[in-house]
């Protein structure tokens, strides 16, 4: 018989109540040090008094009028992500997977309005990860995502991640954009080199199309600077931010230049919930904490003390673990046994990490996490990998 979850996940045996800071805790006491974050979504931890005050004060208030009225949670807070990005514009959605489907929108009608209405094709890699909506899988289009959800939505040209020669034959003068992680999440802690983040840049600028980032996984404070693309010294057109931004409540949106948003006027897009005074109420509070330079200074210097213990772990079970690799606090292992294992033993440690595509573990804690807690977590780390070799 179907359970009455529709099955789609395999979930592990867990099953938290209470949240504090960098750990979780099950219903009999047992604490996790949790190093997944919820999949790189609470960027300050479980239940900080900010976010909590954020959400309770504006629950106490109003909940949800729609966007057919002001909202000024949402106008505060795409005042604050614009005066601390390129953007010049936000549209507020629920999720990453959203943002995709409007980043895609927005690509196709820029060019549409600048009469090149054959322009739709968005060129993106392999090993990618933009959501499970239509437009998401059929961005992405590897086999395990696309599978029987035929017809694909069309207009995905897919390139190989790493292939910098394919890049510039593939556009044509159908090419819209070219989509790209700044570092690949799912598809294992892959980071694009600062190089070839201004490659694709100069490669946007000399075609006249636009380049697309999803900043889903690695924005907001993640690598060490506000978003990932920072690191490269370059600017997209359009990009996607969820999962970090609301701090654990529902929340994502898209950031866009004038130019590039040009199309996206009255009645084209919309959504219900998008913006809503809760969400954003909480998005203005990550906002305020993160983009502060001290935070993410601090964030840069305990990502350099995580790599360097995380290299000892290597060095020290070889059996184990292949490398340490990612950006700030959005690191992988790359394992030499098969991941889940090394994430099945470290619940038995408690500590929390996240399987991810090549083979990976995701070390991916909220971005507030201690120096003592960063030892606890490799200590713990060290002994799920000692019980898989006596294993
Ligand atoms: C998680 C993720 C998405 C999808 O976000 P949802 O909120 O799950 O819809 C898109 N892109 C990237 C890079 C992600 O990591």
């Amino acid at each position: 018989m179907i359970p009455s979850v529709l099955p789609t996940y395999s979930r592990a045996p867990l099953a938290f109540v209470k949240g504090e800071g960098a750990w979780m805790i099950e219903a009999d006491g047992r604490r996790f040090l949790d190093l997944g974050a919820g999949i790189a979504v609470n960027v300050l931890g479980h239940a900080h008094p900010a976010l909590v005050r954020a959400l309770t004060t504006q629950a106490q208030a109003i909940w949800h009028t729609s966007n057919l009225y002001q909202i000024p949670n949402q106008q505060r807070l795409a005042d604050l992500l614009v005066q601390n990005s390129f953007a010049d514009t936000v549209f507020f959605t629920n999720s990453g997977t959203e943002a995709c489907e409007l980043a895609v929108k927005m690509a196709r009608k820029h060019f549409f309005d600048k009469g090149q209405p054959e322009r739709v094709e968005i060129i993106t890699f392999s090993g990618s990860f933009h959501g499970r909506s239509s437009a998401g899988i059929a961005a992405a289009g590897s086999e395990k995502m696309t599978r029987g959800f035929g017809p694909l939505l069309p207009g995905f040209v897919h390139l190989e991640w790493g292939d910098h020669d394919a890049i510039e034959p593939a556009i044509t003068d159908r090419t819209a954009a070219i989509l790209v992680e700044p570092v690949q999440g799912e598809g294992g802690i892959r980071p694009l080199p600062d190089q070839c983040l201004k490659g694709l840049r100069d490669l946007c600028d000399r075609h006249g199309i636009l380049l697309i980032l999803d900043e889903v996984q690695c924005g907001v404070g993640r690598t060490g600077k506000l978003f990932a693309h920072e690191w490269a010294g370059i600017e997209p057109d359009i990009m996607m931010v969820a999962k970090g931004i609301g701090g654990g409540f529902p929340l994502g949106c898209v950031l866009a230049t004038e130019d590039a948003a040009s199309g996206m006027t009255a009645g084209t897009h919309g959504s219900t919930y998008g913006g809503n005074p809760l969400g954003c109420a909480v998005g203005c509070a990550v906002m305020e904490i993160v983009a502060d330079p001290a935070f993410l200074a601090e964030v840069n210097r305990k990502a350099g003390l995580f790599r360097q213990k995380l290299e000892g772990l290597v060095a020290a079970h070889p059996g184990i673990f292949e490398e340490v690799r990612g950006s700030g606090l959005m690191l992988g292992l790359k394992c030499k046994v098969t991941n889940a294992d090394v994430v099945t033993a470290g619940y038995a440690q408690q500590v929390i990490t996240v399987p991810a595509a090549d083979n990976v573990i995701r070390i991916l804690p909220p971005l507030s996490i201690t120096d003592d807690e960063i030892a606890e977590a490799v200590r713990r780390l060290d002994a799920a990998a000692s019980s898989l070799e006596a294993a």
